[in-house]
C-alpha cells in the first residue's frame, strides 16, 4: 500500500459522499450533552448524534477511558544503502517480516527513497509522551544496523536515514472498536498496535455501524472495551 495515496482516495471518497472534512483542527475537548454531543476545537463549536474519536497516540489524551488500553511506544525506522544494490530491488527483494532471536523485524526493498528500509517491532520497547518523542539516536541505529549486518549483510551500507514514529498499543496487541461502556453515543477506535492501516477502510465502517446503528455486521467480539476488565473506566 502507498499509505499516503490511500489516505488521499478515503478523503476524496468521504467528499463524494457529501463529508465535510475538517484538517489542521485540533479538538481541545468535548462532551455528551442531552442531545448528543459537543466538541471544541481550536477553530469552533461542532454538535452531532454522535462522535467517532480516532486519536491514534492520542486516544488517552483525548478519551480517558483510554489512557490504559491505547499506549504511545516510540519506533525507529532506518534505511542503509546496499553495497549489493542490484539484490535490494522489488523485483529481487520482497517485502518480508523476520521472526528472529533478536526479535520481530520487517523489511522493504529499495522503493521510493534511498536505502533499504527495516524496522523492529516494538523497538527499544519505550512509552512515551507522544508529544515528547527524541529523535533517532545512536542507540536505534545500532539496534538496525546489527540486525542487517547479522542477516542482510549486503544491505548494511551507509545508512540513508532514520525516523521515529508511534505504534499505539493495547495491552494484548488487538485493536479497540467500541463504543464507550457509559456513552454508546460515543465509538472509540484505537490500540491498533503498529498494524492498523491496511484494515482501516472496514475499521470505519464497523465505527460508523457501531456509532449510528449500535451494532455492526462484522464480528467485533475482540475488539471490545470489555476484554480488558477493569479497563474501559476513568483511571483515578
Ligand atoms: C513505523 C510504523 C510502521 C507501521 N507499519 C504498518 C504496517 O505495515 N501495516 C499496518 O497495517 N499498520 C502499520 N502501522 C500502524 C498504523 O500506522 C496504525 O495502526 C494506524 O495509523 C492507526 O490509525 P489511527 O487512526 O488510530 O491513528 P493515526 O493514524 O495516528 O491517526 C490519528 C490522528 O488523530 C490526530 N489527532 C490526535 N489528537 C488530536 C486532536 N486533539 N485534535 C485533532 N486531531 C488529533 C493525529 O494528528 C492523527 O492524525 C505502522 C506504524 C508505524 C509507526
Amino acid at each position: 500500500l502507498h499509505a499516503e495515496q490511500c489516505v488521499v482516495a478515503h478523503v476524496e471518497a468521504a467528499h463524494r459522499h457529501g463529508a465535510d472534512v475538517r484538517a489542521r483542527e485540533a479538538v481541545s475537548d468535548w462532551e455528551t450533552t442531552a442531545n448528543g454531543v459537543s466538541v471544541r476545537t481550536d477553530k469552533g463549536r461542532y454538535t452531532a448524534d454522535e462522535l467517532v474519536v480516532t486519536a491514534g497516540a492520542w486516544a488517552g489524551e483525548v478519551v480517558p477511558e483510554l489512557e490504559t488500553t491505547a499506549v504511545p511506544e516510540r519506533q525507529v525506522l532506518g534505511w542503509f544503502q546496499p553495497t549489493s544494490r542490484e539484490d535490494f530491488q522489488p523485483e529481487t527483494f520482497p517485502v518480508c517480516s523476520v521472526a528472529s532471536p533478536e526479535g520481530h523485524f520487517y523489511a522493504t526493498p529499495v522503493y521510493g527513497v534511498p536505502g533499504f528500509k527495516l524496522g523492529k517491532h516494538h523497538h527499544l520497547g519505550e512509552t512515551v509522551d507522544p508529544d515528547d518523542v527524541a529523535d533517532p539516536r545512536p542507540a536505534d541505529e545500532r539496534v538496525l544496523r546489527s540486525f542487517a549486518e547479522r542477516y542482510f549483510p549486503g544491505a548494511a551500507g551507509p545508512t540513508m536515514g532514520l525516523e521515529t514514529c508511534l505504534y499505539t498499543n493495547s495491552p494484548d496487541g488487538e485493536f479497540v472498536v467500541d463504543v464507550l461502556p457509559d456513552d454508546p453515543r460515543v465509538a472509540v477506535g484505537a490500540g491498533f498496535s503498529g498494524h492498523g492501516f491496511k484494515f482501516s477502510p472496514v475499521v470505519g465502517e464497523i465505527l460508523a455501524d457501531l456509532a449510528i446503528h449500535g451494532e455492526s455486521d462484522h464480528p467485533t467480539d475482540i475488539f471490545g472495551l470489555d476484554r480488558f476488565g477493569g479497563a474501559g473506566s476513568v483511571p483515578g
